[in-house]
């Protein structure tokens, strides 16, 4: 049984006070479904502040991206040995990370090998383009993508993979929750490959691409979907609970 798993990530929005709000609101409405694993990323500069806000409770936090070496003339970057001890989770890989700064799939390899060193958990993610997806290459895409992002890395049944196929990012368009099943069960195949077929059974994967309320449980009632990366509706405190509700909801269920 793989347990459930929900990330808000916040993008490059809210200041601290915002972000401090937004845990505030947030915060008594998560606590109540603890079968759930709740994570919050915020922008980095708030991750100390939400750090002191989730202490008491079992919230987890996670950053948006980290670089991979300790220390040094890396100017405007962070490292992992930063992020020890503010947050649990990183995310590693998200398509604005590969499309709009350049992140290569050996980059992000070498990411994932830095926040495991460092006992983060990274959040990867994967997904095809538009194009990709109707020239019939999703499956080519994704396969490329995992084999170079766990290159030499040991099976890791910790590891959270996030299938986020870009057409879908914060374009209101979510995929099918039978499009996104089918694909998690490749992306499974494809780290059991990899690895191995029991630590691909016990990596949890989760669906992104315009996640909502009024969509999670579609997703969620697929046995393959292990949770969803939420963007624009995490900024929303009442929707974001709703999610984890749901989830929690329905995976006591299924
Ligand atoms: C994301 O940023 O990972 C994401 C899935 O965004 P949205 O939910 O807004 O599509």
């Amino acid at each position: 049984m793989r347990r459930p798993f929900i990330a808000g990530n916040w993008k490059m929005n809210t200041s601290v006070t915002e972000a401090i709000n937004l845990i505030r609101e947030m915060k008594d409405g998560l606590k109540s479904f603890s079968s759930v694993d709740r994570v919050l990323c915020p922008p980095f500069v708030s991750l100390y502040a939400a750090s002191e806000l989730v202490k008491v409770t079992d919230i987890e936090l996670g950053a948006q991206n980290m670089y991979f070496k300790e220390k040094g003339a890396f100017t405007g970057e962070i490292s992992p040995l930063m992020l020890k001890g503010l947050c649990k989770f990183v995310i590693l890989g998200h398509s604005e990370r590969r499309q709009i700064f350049g992140e290569s799939d050996a980059v992000i390899n070498e990411k994932i090998k830095a926040a495991i060193a460092a006992n983060l958990l990274p959040i990867m993610c994967v997904g095809e383009t538009l194009e990709e997806n109707e020239a019939g290459n999703t499956n080519s895409k994704l396969a490329g993508q995992i084999k170079a992002g766990l290159k030499d890395i040991a099976a890791n049944k910790q590891m959270i993979v996030a299938y986020e196929p870009i057409w879908a990012i914060g374009t209101g368009k979510a995929a099918t929750a039978l499009q996104a099943a089918v694909t998690i069960k490749f992306i499974r195949e494809n780290i059991g490959k990899v690895w191995d077929e029991e630590t691909a059974g016990a990596v949890r994967i989760l669906y992104g691409g315009s996640v909502t309320a009024a969509n999670i449980a579609e997703f969620i009632n697929e046995p393959q979907i292990d949770g969803a990366l939420v963007g624009g509706a995490s900024l929303k405190a009442g929707e974001f609970i709703d999610i984890v509700k749901q989830t929690a909801d329905i995976k006591q269920r299924v």
